[in-house]
């Protein structure tokens, strides 16, 4: 916190005093901790995810879906012990998991609240819901703590990550992490139909961006094959003004089909496919510190 260097934007800012690209200081600031329904059948099940949503975002995307939390302004500042609270309230509310939803800047404290939750009688499992700009020495740190990761792999293009999210290093910078994720918890177990530790890989196709998502399914399958699962998401829902290119539209039921058709070509088995009905604001959750 002192020198934060703890993802790959490097800032080197003091955060006890400053602010990163991140958007936050040196304190804990959860936006929302409630039950979440909308997850991967595997996560959500029929209880729901424990999502606790932090604000702030270290990669700030153009299209970004929880715009009013990524900037870091709207939360609520919890200590490490009250986020341990948290999670324990979750789980006697009977969730299936605790799902951390955009953790990253937080890596080195929630390390500790998880140990903490722990110590307290979490028993659930701990899920890692990231965008995958991370340090791996930082996710290090999660390892025997985190049971299932759930990262984005956003692009394969350079272009596209800098013009979309900042970061041109974007797909270097996820592989270094993925590789840590699958060394970490490669390889799903199950109980019933709910999973107990793996890695699932979300890919959201974005309008126009379809030889990319090509590129990346492909990638994902050739190197990690059936040590990860993929989700392919077809949510994209335009939020704000003046989106570059195509990102004022939705992605057309063609684009998305054209995916799909692809995915099962190269021999994608493991994974998840989301239905017509999935886009729209509606999906994405109130960031009114409920349970917070
Ligand atoms: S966590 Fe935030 S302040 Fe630290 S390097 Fe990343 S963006 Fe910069």
């Amino acid at each position: 916190m002192e020198k934060c260097v703890s993802c790959p934007r490097r800032c080197g800012v003091d955060r006890r005093v400053n602010k990163g690209f991140c958007g936050v200081g040196d304190e804990i600031i959860v936006s929302r901790a409630a039950p979440h329904y909308w997850e991967e059948p595997s996560i959500s099940g029929e209880k729901g995810s424990g999502a606790i949503f932090f604000s702030g975002c270290n990669l700030k995307c153009v299209f970004c879906q929880n715009s009013a939390i990524s900037t870091g302004k709207l939360g609520k500042v919890v200590t490490v012990s009250q986020l341990a609270d948290l999670m324990l309230k979750l789980q006697s509310d009977g969730v299936h998991n605790i799902n951390l939803v955009t953790p990253s800047h937080y890596t080195s404290r929630i390390s500790i609240a998880i140990y903490t939750a722990r110590e307290r009688g979490l028993t659930v499992p701990i899920v890692w819901n990231s965008n995958a700009y991370e340090d791996v020495s930082e996710l290090r740190r999660l390892d025997g703590k985190v049971d299932i990761y759930l990262p984005d792999f956003k692009y394969k293009s350079p272009v596209l990550s800098a013009r979309y999210s900042h970061a041109a290093d974007y797909f270097e910078r996820a592989v270094d992490a993925l590789d840590e994720m699958v060394l970490q918890r490669g390889g799903a177990e199950f109980e019933g139909d709910l999973m107990r530790r793996g890695v699932i890989v979300r890919h959201l196709v974005l309008p126009d961006c379809i030889e990319d998502s090509k590129s990346v399914l492909s990638f994902l399958h050739r190197r990690y094959g059936n040590a990860i699962y993929i989700s392919v998401m077809s949510q994209y829902t335009p939020v704000g003004k003046n989106l570059p290119d195509s990102l004022g539209r939705p992605l057309t039921a063609a684009e998305y089909d054209e995916i799909k058709a692809y995915a099962l070509r190269i021999g994608i088995t493991q994974g998840y496919f989301q239905e017509g009905d999935s886009v729209g604001e509606s999906f994405i959750p109130s960031f009114d510190l409920t349970g917070v």
